[in-house]
Parts: structure tokens; C-alpha cells; sequence
């Protein structure tokens, strides 16, 4: 596995990041997707006959990471062309590849993703969300909670259950709802997030669905689900390296500027010495992250799932460490509105805690890599 970038990687970062450049912090999110789409960076991971760019995670991570290295990153991006992209292309019906992907490709539709339950939580063996079978429909009862961008996706994959016929077990099992299906319904939450996207809570009644809603096949729903989860946790990484590094970029440029004594507080070591940290922190969650879809684009998904934990653990620790950092570097400036740092402090957060939290990967690698006792 290369551990130095090829060229064609270096060349989509640098035209993705002029696109960031182009675009900056806080402009129109759907006209960045919009724009993005058409440059064909939303579907890079997507298979070429379905419009997509025929690469893999590897190439969505560079997209994410350099869109949020310019200050706009695009949250849609860990959800519809990584997760419920992937779930589909792998093992969606020829149907649902040929109505889906190409318009996931081109950003033209999204698709939400919702497995989170308020009952559940953490523990998504606990979600109750349950599919019943009505002639040839389903009836999908259940809630979600914090499921993002429902109000923009045209679809929500929803991750719900179905009753094992022989042993009445429950089983995961993955369903295609679109957005105004009567008995969906959705509550946005009042989060302290300034981002563009929102999250939702969500209510099931009943909610009548075809037979070709469910993806894939009935019993192979834990294996599906898992082939989108590690695409999600590389995004996650990327998603914070991209955030660590801008606010980074902004701390380097204020701490070579500013001046309160003879030198630039720059020269200070107690300023300089934690941001070269942030930054060997942040070059060290992005091997990772490369390793990890390296291995997802290998098809994988074991070594992929504790390589795409460990990235997703490492990077949020970057960016919130990073973040941190360049808040304290900028002093007072840190606190405005006009230096726009700190509403990032509660932002970085979001990688520590989705899409699965530190603590549950800190148990992850403690049970599967170290052979360590449960404690639950
Ligand atoms: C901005 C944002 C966007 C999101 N988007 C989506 C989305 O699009 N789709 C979706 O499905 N979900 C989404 N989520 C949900 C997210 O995945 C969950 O918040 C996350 O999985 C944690 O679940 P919880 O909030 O219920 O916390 P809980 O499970 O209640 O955990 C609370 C705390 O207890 C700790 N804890 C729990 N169990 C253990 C244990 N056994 N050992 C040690 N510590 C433990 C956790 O680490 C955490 O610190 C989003 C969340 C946020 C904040």
C-alpha cells in the first residue's frame, strides 16, 4: 500500500481545493454541492457506468478533507455518496443502482442515513425500528434521532429490523424511505451547531413501503450495514482533519503577524510548539485515515473497520486539540464573530462524538485488538 500520495491525488486535492478556495467559509452549501456535482467530486467513489468516477473512499476522503480544509465542508458527503453510495453500488438491485446512483454521483439527489435511536443510542444492537411485512409492502414503525439533512435528502436510509421467519429473531435490515412518505415524519433539533446542515428527529407510523424499498437482501442486512460504516468513519476523519486544518492555517497566519512585544507571538514557543503538535497530530490521523480506505477500497472490511476506527478516534482528537489551539492562539480574536474560530470548538466536537463516540472505539480496539475482558 503506497503510503505517498500518486499525482492523481495530488491533483484532484489541488483542484478541489481552488474549488474550496473559490467557494470559502460560509457561503451557499447547496450551491457548493451543486458545483461539486458537476465537477463529478461528489460521486468519485461511485462505479463509472453509474456516472460515478470509478475510484473509491480514498478519493471522497481528499474531497471532503480539502472542502473542509477551506473552511466548507460538505457533512452530505459522509452520508450520500459514502455510506448509502457504497451500501447501494455493493449490493443494491440493478433497479435501485440504475434509479439511485448516477443522480448520487452528480449530487442532482441525496440520501440521508438513520440508524441512531434514542433508546438505543451507542448501542445499536438495542434499535427497535421494525419493518413488518403487508402482502408485498412493509409497514416500518420506529424512531431516529439526530439524523442529518433529512429535510434536503430526497430519500433516508433507514436502518430498521425484520423478524427472522424461522427463529422470530430480529434482524438489521436496511430500507429506502423517500422524504414525503405519509406516516415520516420529522422534528429538526435545536442544536449549537453553525453548520448548514441540520438534524432531525424522526417518527415512523406505519410507514408503507414497497417490496423494492428494502435494499438488498433480507439476510444479509449486517453485512450491508457494515460495508457503509467504515466509508462513514474514513469521512468522519476527513471531515475533522479538514477542520483542524483550517483552523490551524488561521492560527499560523495570526501567530506570524501579531505582534505584543519585539517578535510576532509566533516566535513564542509555548505558541509555536502546540501548533506544530496540532499538526504532526493531524498528519498522523490522515496516514491513518489513508490506511483505513485503503483498505475499504480493498474490499477489506475487516481490517478496514479497526483501521477506519482507530482514524476516526485519531482525527477527532487532532481537530479538537487543533481547534483548541488556534481558538487560545488568537486570544481575545479567538471569541469574535469576525475571526469565526470559535463556533469550531463546538463543531470539532462533532467528530468525537458521531458517528460513534471515542469512548465506544476506545472499547472497540480494547475487546477486538487488545483481547481485553467487557466491562457491559
Ligand atoms: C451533529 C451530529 C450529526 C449526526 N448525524 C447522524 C446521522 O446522520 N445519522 C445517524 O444515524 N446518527 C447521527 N448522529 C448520531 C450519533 O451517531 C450519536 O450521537 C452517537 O452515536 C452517540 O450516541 P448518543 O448520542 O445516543 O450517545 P450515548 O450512546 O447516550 O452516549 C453518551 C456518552 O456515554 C458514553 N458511553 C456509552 N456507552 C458506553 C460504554 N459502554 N462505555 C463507555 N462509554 C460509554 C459515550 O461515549 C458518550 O460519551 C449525529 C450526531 C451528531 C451530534
Amino acid at each position: 500500500m503506497a503510503t505517498i500520495e500518486t499525482d492523481e491525488h495530488k491533483a484532484l486535492r489541488e483542484a478541489v481545493a481552488a474549488l474550496g478556495r473559490r467557494h470559502g467559509r460560509g457561503g451557499d452549501t447547496g450551491q457548493l454541492w451543486a458545483d461539486a456535482g458537476k465537477l463529478g467530486y461528489l460521486g468519485v467513489n461511485l462505479p463509472q457506468e453509474y456516472g460515478g468516477g470509478g475510484g473509491g473512499i480514498s478519493e471522497l476522503s481528499v474531497v471532503l478533507e480539502e472542502l473542509g480544509a477551506a473552511g466548507c465542508p460538505l457533512l452530505m458527503l459522509v452520508v450520500s455518496p459514502a455510506i448509502c453510495g457504497t451500501v447501494i453500488s455493493r449490493f443494491g438491485t440493478a433497479e435501485q443502482r440504475q434509479h439511485w446512483l448516477p443522480a448520487l454521483a452528480d449530487g442532482t439527489r441525496l440520501m440521508a442515513f438513520g440508524i441512531t435511536e434514542p433508546d438505543a443510542g451507542s448501542n445499536s444492537h438495542r434499535i427497535t425500528t421494525t419493518a413488518r411485512r403487508d402482502g408485498a409492502d412493509w409497514l416500518l414503525t420506529g424512531r431516529k434521532v439526530f439524523i442529518s439533512g433529512v429535510d434536503i435528502a430526497d430519500a433516508t436510509l433507514i436502518v430498521g429490523r425484520t423478524e427472522d421467519a424461522r427463529t422470530g429473531r430480529l434482524k438489521p435490515c436496511l430500507f429506502i424511505v423517500p422524504r414525503d412518505t405519509p406516516g415520516f415524519t420529522r422534528r429538526p433539533i435545536d442544536m449549537e451547531l453553525s453548520a448548514a446542515e441540520k438534524q432531525f428527529e424522526l417518527v415512523l407510523d406505519d410507514v408503507r413501503l414497497p417490496a423494492d424499498a428494502l435494499v438488498g437482501d433480507e439476510d444479509a442486512g449486517l453485512l450491508q450495514l457494515f460495508a457503509g460504516l467504515n466509508p462513514e468513519r474514513v469521512m468522519t476523519a476527513a471531515f475533522a482533519i479538514g477542520m483542524g486544518r483550517y483552523a490551524l492555517a488561521k492560527a499560523i497566519g495570526y501567530a506570524r503577524e501579531r505582534t505584543v512585544w519585539d517578535t510576532p507571538i509566533g516566535a513564542h514557543q509555548a505558541i509555536a510548539h502546540p501548533l506544530a503538535q496540532a499538526h504532526i497530530d493531524l498528519e498522523l490521523a490522515r496516514l491513518m485515515m489513508q490506511k483505513a480506505a485503503a483498505l475499504c477500497d480493498a474490499g477489506d472490511d475487516m481490517g478496514a473497520g479497526e483501521a477506519a476506527n482507530m482514524a476516526k478516534y485519531a482525527a477527532g482528537e487532532a481537530c479538537v486539540k487543533a481547534v483548541d489551539q488556534a481558538v487560545h492562539t488568537l486570544g481575545g480574536n479567538g471569541l469574535t464573530r469576525e475571526y469565526g474560530l470559535a463556533s469550531l470548538i463546538t463543531a470539532a466536537r462533532v467528530a468525537r462524538i458521531a458517528p460513534v463516540s471515542r469512548e465506544m472505539i476506545l472499547n472497540y480496539v480494547s475487546h477486538q485488538t487488545l483481547g481485553l475482558p467487557k466491562s457491559y
